[in-house]
């Protein structure tokens, strides 16, 4: 379907002025894929899911910028709702094991200069990377890793699984598989990590801002590094590059993560 042609199926949604909103996408189909924005003096639409290719705008500018507001002032969304940390969350101090297990995955250097929120969890005995959501500055949930063998899963999701851990500040991203790999990269590239192999549709709003995304999947999964980008590229990110690795990024120090990167 051309522009015109979709133009034509939007307005005729009866769409509210000045208002943002997400729904079903009226040309896949798909529910809630949809958002729509018509502040401003102009209508944007575009369309997330993967079969679709439904977007675009009528009168003045619409970026990128406006999907992830949209995403992020959804009041009702479940991505927003705000997760309460548990009193058993504790200090990594407090724990010997957990100490050791930030310094043998990289973690250190992030957990000290507040770049990730790191916890101890007395209950569950886990090593605890606190998720927040940006937009919001809540806490969204926290990803635990079991410290010992008999705990399982090996990581636990608290809360909401639609905000990703995202660990430093920088303009280029890297997309990893869990948070110890994010925080091992926090030095040179922001890292984002997924806590599995597949990128879930709430995870977009939150990476759509970085000049490079770099997929980095542990070095079993190069496979899917290339299935997660090209995903993104067929939902409008042109900035996506594929890095194979021979070795977990997690176990890399932050001057051979940079030359990985950038040498
Ligand atoms: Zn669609």
């Amino acid at each position: 379907m051309n522009y015109k042609q979709q133009l034509e199926v939007i307005k005729n949604l009866n769409l509210k002025q000045d208002h943002k909103e997400r729904t079903d996408c009226p040309f896949c189909h798909n529910s809630n894929t949809m958002l729509i924005d018509t502040t401003g003096n102009s209508i944007g639409w575009y369309c997330f899911h993967a079969s679709c290719k439904a977007k675009g705008k009528h009168e003045g500018q619409k970026t990128m910028d406006y999907v992830t507001k949209t995403f992020s002032n959804k009041k009702d969304d479940t991505e927003l709702s705000s997760f309460k940390v548990p009193e058993s969350f504790k200090s990594p101090f407090s724990h010997e094991k957990a100490m050791r297990y930030l310094q043998n995955n990289n973690c250190w250097d992030s957990f000290m200069m507040n770049r990730a929120d790191i916890k101890y969890d007395v209950a569950q005995d886990r090593v605890v990377f606190v998720v927040k959501n940006k937009y919001t500055n809540e806490c969204a949930g926290a990803v635990g890793r079991a410290l010992n063998k008999d705990t399982y899963p090996k990581w636990f999701m608290y809360g909401s699984k639609h905000v990703p851990f995202i660990c430093g500040e920088c303009d280029d991203a890297v997309i990893v598989e869990d948070c110890a790999s994010a925080c091992a990269v926090s030095g040179v590239l922001t890292g984002i990590a997924l806590m599995g192999t597949s990128l879930v549709d709430t995870h977009l709003a939150h990476i759509m801002q970085y000049k490079t995304i770099y997929v980095a999947l542990d070095r079993d999964a190069t496979t899917k590094s290339f299935a997660i980008a090209k995903e993104l590229r067929s939902k409008g990110f042109t900035n996506v590059k594929v890095k194979a690795l021979e070795d977990d990024l997690k176990y890399f120090k932050t001057d051979e993560i940079r030359s990985i990167f950038y040498d």
